[in-house]
């Protein structure tokens, strides 16, 4: 499918400015943190934040993130912290563990804390049979007290799930729905092995709508193998005729040295960097044509979804699982290798399920990294996830909740910004920054410049090619 109009975000800013960066889900991102963060700074943290409520405070709502580590089959192109097994008797000492670390959060910061998000995410979590996820959703009620109002998602696996399953969900409570699609093409399916039919998720959509969830979200990879311009433009037609809510596009990273699945890729069958910048032009033109909004990154959603909404009137947040509607708040991950976020702390699990059962066989918290963020990392926390979520960052707003002047501490980042201010992604104003329509696209691009840890690395880089 080609198209015969002028591409909404032209091909070769594409090509310059959208370049590999942090997702930025988290400031300091995940590769920071650092092995000093263990167990104990983790219980510190979640102490100090019940003294907090107890205190007067009144506990502020959390969030709850469970991990759920097993998939069926490989898929070639997998980043994620996975265990791959047919055997489903393994569910079971897994949710024991996750009984073992909820009573562990439970003993620190008291029984029935309010919550007002609830992600299961992996892996695959509807591994899970339904009694399993009836167990998993009871151990977290009889625990925390989820509000009536609480958003809860699940990320489901079409090949895992019918009609019938997104029924117990719903009477689980479940109110969201992220489906894996990634693409459609018959000829990508099998070279990534992942084959599902298109079919098949238009069924569950169907569903999903007559059960009532509030909200449906379908994933998209560009860059995958044998996927060309025209396969993947046809896949973007072929979702957007679906119309699901939500729509997550991601770019593929080939990291073979990094993810063990990925050397299953021939590269021989890999898109070029080229093609790949048109299937992004092509995508986001196609999305947006068909109605959707631009929400950020790699999200899109129907006007009258509640993230679009949220966009329109600035209420926008990201945390870990990206763009949310929900106001920042306290974050616990559970399950193996999930990340938490506790007052101006992050930590994660362990990435392995040995250690993360042993940790909790000797009743510890099973956190193995983290990291205590400095005055100066809540300083460009707050600036960056305004640009993110905002677009807009007011200089009188960060001075006074950090007590600082703008202009002084960034003004090499306020240089840095006047070159994308040239290809009219910014406006630097005398008292904010402002993202355009055209910079929302590279909204990642603009971010980096306030990241210290990043500029450090380019730095260091540039002094070792120099000397
Ligand atoms: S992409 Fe998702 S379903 Fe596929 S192996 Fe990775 S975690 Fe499992």
């Amino acid at each position: 499918m080609q198209s015969t109009h002028e591409p909404l975000v032209s091909i070769e800013l594409l090509r310059r400015l959208d370049v590999p960066g942090p997702r930025y889900t988290s400031y300091p991102t995940a590769d920071r943190f650092v092995e000093a963060f263990g167990p104990a700074q983790y219980e510190r943290a979640l102490r100090s934040r019940a003294e907090g409520a107890a205190g007067g405070a009144g506990a502020a709502p959390l969030s709850v993130y469970v991990h759920i580590p097993f998939c069926e089959s490989v898929c070639y192109y997998c980043a994620c912290n996975k265990v791959v097994t047919r055997d489903h008797t393994r569910s079971g000492p897994y949710l024991d563990a996750l009984e073992r670390e909820i009573a562990l959060h439970v003993a620190v910061i008291g029984a029935r804390q309010p919550v007002s998000q609830l992600h299961l995410g992996g892996g695959t979590p509807t591994f899970f049979n339904d009694a399993e996820l009836s167990r998993l959703m009871q151990m977290l009620r009889g625990a925390f007290s989820i509000q009536t109002s609480a958003e809860l998602s699940i990320e489901v696996d079409p090949r895992t799930a019918d009609p019938q399953r997104l029924r117990h969900l719903a009477e689980l409570g479940f109110n969201r729905l992220s489906f894996g699609a990634q693409d459609f093409d018959p000829t990508v399916q099998r070279a990534v092995h992942r084959v599902q039919s298109e079919e098949s998720v238009r069924e569950l959509l169907v569903a999903a709508r007559e059960l009532g969830f509030r909200s449906t979200n379908v994933d998209l990879i560009y860059g995958l193998p044998q996927q060309t311009a025209d396969s993947f433009a046809r896949t973007v037609k072929q979702v957007c005729d679906l119309r699901p809510d939500r729509i997550a596009l991601y770019a593929y990273a080939h990291l073979p040295q990094r993810f063990k699945p990925q050397r299953r890729i021939d590269i021989a069958l890999l898109p070029l960097a080229s093609q790949k910048i048109t299937m992004l032009s092509q995508a986001i033109d196609g999305f947006v044509r068909a109605g959707y909004v631009y929400i950020g990154m790699d999200h899109f959603a129907l006007p009258d979804d509640s993230l679009a909404v949220a966009k329109r009137q600035g209420r926008l947040h990201r945390n870990f699982q990206g763009y949310s509607t929900q106001p920042d708040c306290d974050l616990i991950g559970l399950g193996v290798s999930a990340i938490g976020r506790i007052g101006a702390t992050y930590s994660q699990n362990a990435k392995t399920l040995a250690e993360y059962n042993d940790a909790l066989n000797q009743r510890q918290f099973p956190t193995v990294r983290g990291m205590e963020l400095t005055r100066g990392d809540l300083l460009r926390r707050a600036v960056i996830m305004a640009l993110m979520c905002q677009g807009r960052v007011e200089f009188e707003s960060i001075a006074v909740a950090h007590l600082v002047s703008f202009e002084q501490t960034f003004a090499a980042e306020l240089d840095t910004l006047r070159t994308l201010q040239v290809s009219g992604l910014v406006e630097v104003q005398a008292d904010a920054i402002e993202v355009t329509a055209l910079g929302w696209y590279f909204v990642r691009s603009i971010a980096m410049v306030f990241d210290r840890h990043l500029q450090a690395d380019r730095a260091r880089e540039h002094f070792s090619r120099v000397i």
